[in-house]
This record gives C-alpha cells, structure tokens and sequence, in this order.
C-alpha cells in the first residue's frame, strides 16, 4: 500500500487471492502480472493505481477484475516462449497476438 516506488509486480503461481488494499494508492505501478492461479481479488486491491494496466489470461479472476473495476487489461500469452510455437516478435505472440508485458511498456 502507499509504495510510490513501486513501478511493475509479476504475482507468482503460488497465489491464489489478493487482498484486499494490497496496491491501494501505488500511484507508480504501470503493470501487474497475474496468473491463472489468483482466483480471487479483493475490490479495492488496486485502488488509486491510475496508471496501472493488468496483464493476463483470458477466463480469469483478473480479466473479469479489470473489466469489473475498469482497469486496462492485456492478454499475455498463456504459453512459455518458444512452446508449441509461442514466440514473441517485439513484444507479440506471434500465435495468439497476445503482449509480452516485459516488452510492451515503452
Ligand atoms: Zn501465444
């Protein structure tokens, strides 16, 4: 909460919620990277984060947050690079046209 340091986080596979206020008022956080394994997100997780865009999959606790709490948010390709033809082409999936976050930020 209140880190104005704080630019970009990337939540592991081993989260499965966030709670509430968590991010509340990071007003430097650009992206957040959450996986399919977050099922649940509190409302006011990202609260004041005007600058923040979430990364994700589609059918996830984050798409249906970010669209709930209107949030920008971007696919990123479920796949690892390179796996059954995944590969990004600056910052593209060249497969699924989904954004790599590490390379769509500039
Ligand atoms: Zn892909």
């Amino acid at each position: 909460m209140s880190c104005k340091g704080l630019t970009s986080i990337i939540i592991p596979d081993s989260v499965t919620s966030i709670g509430s206020h968590a991010f509340y008022n990071c007003t430097g956080l650009k992206s957040a990277v959450i996986p399919k394994s977050v099922k649940y997100i509190w409302s006011n997780t990202f609260y004041d984060c005007t600058e923040l865009t979430i990364y994700g999959c589609s059918g996830t606790a984050a798409k249906s947050f970010a669209y709930r709490e209107k949030i920008p948010f971007k696919y990123i390709c479920e796949y690892p690079q390179n796996a059954a033809g995944h590969d990004y082409v600056k910052g593209i999936c060249t497969v699924c046209g989904a954004d790599d976050p590490k390379y769509s930020r500039n």
